[in-house]
């Protein structure tokens, strides 16, 4: 399989699609989205090809909390089913964003959205401990009620109340991989996998089932990397570098970080679990089979990230 000739993958993060926790409006989202989509036509007039996989957490949180409120009237939603609509409507948003500047910047190209399924292993070890927490906090009756009624595995949150957990498997392969090969080979700007993906997996038939699970995004869009060997892959995320003692007098912003000082900083616990951790965990995955370009930062220095003047640079090698 060759290196696909500058392929940039891009996983944009939540402050990409709500910027004003006051305003979470689809109309706001669709502003945010905006903003973020004129930091990124810049890498296509550099002749780019374009890769985006977004984040969906909030935007699940809203179908399930709608799901609920009219439970008396409608059935739950299945979360496989919940990233597919969310793939769908932000999707739709980053589609439009990107056409709007496209034709400002009076460049020409296809937009599209692939609704992605990942496959994920049937015995991956999160099926034993799920502990993604999804939703909203809900009272210890209404708990014991969903878990009775839907299944769902339901955990006490640090005394905020309790949550549902779901299971966060690693993902294994891109059902649609040949089909976003072959629209980016065209040139076509492709969204795809947003929210990690639909976890799929196969059943003892050996048939293709939806799974109630959700898959980190920021994996799957460095699954993706490797697999198109992308020349450059770049998290986009609210925080312009990644910092040794985070949020302490002792804070340190990195230009760049080796695969030996990254391991080493994660096994000290630099990299908050659920934010930061995943990201370095992606962006390693990514340079020790692909080895191209890794750079962590936020949608302001997009540009200058891919020249590398900007973000977390990560090195295959120490300098
Ligand atoms: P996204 O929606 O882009 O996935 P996250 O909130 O999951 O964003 O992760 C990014 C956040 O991680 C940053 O905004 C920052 O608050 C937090 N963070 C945790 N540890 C670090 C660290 N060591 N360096 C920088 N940011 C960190
Ligand atoms: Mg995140």
């Amino acid at each position: 399989m060759s290196p696909m000739d500058k392929l940039v993958v891009v996983a944009i993060g939540g402050n990409s699609l709500i910027d004003d926790p006051a305003n979470k409006t689809v109309a706001a989202q669709y502003a945010a989205c905006r903003k973020t989509v004129t930091h990124l036509v810049p890498l296509l007039q550099r002749g780019h090809r374009l890769l985006i996989v977004h984040g969906n957490g909030p935007q699940v949180g809203f179908i399930l909390r709608r799901a609920e409120l009219a439970r008396h009237e409608l059935h739950m939603v299945p979360l496989d089913s919940c990233v597919a609509d969310t793939q769908g409507a932000i999707g739709y948003n980053l589609q439009m964003a990107f056409q709007n500047e496209l034709q400002r910047s009076g460049l020409h190209r296809s937009v599209a959205t692939i609704v992605t399924q990942v496959e994920v292993a049937s015995d991956d070890p999160s099926w034993q401990n799920p502990s993604k927490p999804i939703g909203s906090f809900m009272t210890e009756e209404d708990a014991r009620r969903h878990a009775q009624k839907d299944g769902w595995i339901v955990h006490e949150d640090a005394g905020r109340g309790w949550r549902r957990v779901v299971p966060s498997p690693k993902p294994h392969s891109v059902v649609e991989i040949e089909a976003i090969r072959t629209l980016l080979q065209n040139d076509a700007v492709i969204i795809a996998a947003g929210g990690g993906g639909i976890p799929v997996y196969i059943d003892q038939t050996g048939e293709m089932r939806g799974a109630e699970a959700v898959i980190d995004k920021d994996h799957a869009a460095s699954l993706l990397a490797v697999s198109l060997r992308a020349e450059h892959f770049i998290i986009s995320t609210a925080v312009d570098r990644v910092a040794i003692h985070y949020n302490t007098p002792r804070e340190q912003w990195l230009d760049e970080l080796s695969i030996a000082d990254a391991e080493r900083f994660l096994a000290d616990g630099h990299f908050a679990p659920g934010s930061m951790k995943p990201k370095v965990e992606a962006m390693l995955a990514y340079i020790k089979s692909a080895g191209g370009q890794g750079v962590i930062t936020d949608p302001q220095h997009l540009s200058a990230a891919i020249r590398g003047e900007a973000g977390t640079r990560f090195q295959a090698a120490a300098q």
